[in-house]
């Protein structure tokens, strides 16, 4: 797998943005719920992601990191002040 996703459950709202966005397939909203109440989404599919990032930039809550796993490069979205 040549990147890696980081999803903060914790930080998502549940608006699904990413996993329309995300024209792999690689994400999928979860059944489960957040302490926020909300759910969220997972990568069923990590191994199709192309580090595009569509998904990062269009999460408004910056929820989503993705991770080359070969090397140090790491695209971190800005952290908001909640
Ligand atoms: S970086 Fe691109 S391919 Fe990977 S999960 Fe996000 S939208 Fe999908
Ligand atoms: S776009 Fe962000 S806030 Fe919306 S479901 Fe995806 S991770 Fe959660």
């Amino acid at each position: 797998m040549p990147f890696r996703l980081y999803i903060d459950k914790e930080r998502c709202k549940g608006c699904a943005l990413c996993v329309s966005a995300c024209v792999r397939g690689v994400l999928r909203m979860t059944k489960q719920l957040n302490a926020r109440g909300q759910h969220y989404p997972e990568a069923r599919n990590p191994g199709a992601c192309t580090a595009c990032r569509r998904c990062t930039a269009i999460c408004p809550d910056a929820a989503i990191e993705i991770e080359k796993a070969d090397a140090s490069v790491t695209d971190t979205p800005a952290k908001k002040e909640s």
